[in-house]
């Protein structure tokens, strides 16, 4: 099982279709088990789709990454 931080770095490979299907399937799994990560996959499906290839080259920046584990960390300490 992956972790949020995981998921969130692996996700625009997912995205992308990069993943092989062992790994696109661990993040599936860890999104349909963690509504902040599939919350934040929504927003970035939807951000890629408008973007198209303009954005591709650009690196997850780490401060983002950071923020959705706090939410992920903030949602499961709720439960
Ligand atoms: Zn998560």
């Amino acid at each position: 099982m992956i972790n949020c931080e995981e998921a969130a770095r692996k996700l625009y490979e997912y995205l992308d279709r990069q993943l092989t299907d062992a790994e696109a399937a661990e993040v599936r799994e860890h999104l349909e088990r963690c509504p902040p990560c599939l919350d934040y996959y929504r927003f970035e499906e939807g951000v890629l789709t408008r973007v198209g290839q303009v954005c591709r080259e650009v690196q997850v920046p780490s401060a983002l990454v950071e923020r959705v584990r706090k939410m992920c960390a903030e949602s499961q300490s709720r439960s």
